[in-house]
């Protein structure tokens, strides 16, 4: 989760983007990883014709500068625009679009992360034989989920938190 969640509503415009506390430099410090880092969400509010899909691609392409600003660059962002009663094959906590982005990216998910904020993240992420990491600050282990799972309460721990399952890319 990148932004801050609107109680109750949809981002439906980019002046409604608030970053969370700290994201932007915890990016940063996950971009000396090396590797791709890639967005997957549910963005229900296109399928209910709240938002169409050209405002989707202006809120990202609008995050995506202000993060190159910071010297961060994702690899790509990957939307299931769909409602849940679509019953799609892309909506987390299906892994559809974990595995196209590792098809794409050509992306051993094995060794992949994936931070999510609730437990469809976490499903989606073991579906997709991907480790999983909760990231907020309110967040709850859910009874399904393992006790080992790793937890960074801010975004100032996702570094620390992430830093123990990546080896850091040498260069030669
Ligand atoms: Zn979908």
């Amino acid at each position: 989760m990148i932004n801050c969640r609107r109680p109750g509503d949809y981002v439906l415009d980019w002046s409604q983007f608030v970053f969370m506390p700290g994201i932007r430099e915890a990016l940063k410090q996950l971009s000396t990883f090396g590797l791709p880092m890639i967005i997957i969400s549910n963005q229900a509010a296109v399928g209910k014709g709240l938002l169409d899909p050209a405002g989707l691609e202006e809120i990202t392409a609008r995050m995506n500068e202000a993060l190159l600003a910071d010297g961060t660059s994702l690899a790509a962002a990957y939307y299931c625009t769909h409602r849940i009663e679509d019953r799609c094959p892309c909506r987390k906590p299906k892994p559809a679009l974990l595995l196209s982005a590792a098809a794409d990216f050509n992306i051993d998910l094995s060794r992949s992360i994936f931070i999510g904020d609730s437990d469809t993240d976490v499903q989606a992420a073991r579906a997709a034989g991907c480790a999983s990491v909760l990231y907020g600050s309110d967040v709850t282990l859910h009874p399904t989920s393992p006790s080992d799972l790793p937890v960074a309460r801010s975004a100032m721990d996702l570094y620390a938190v992430i830093t123990k399952y990546v080896q850091p890319t040498k260069h030669a």
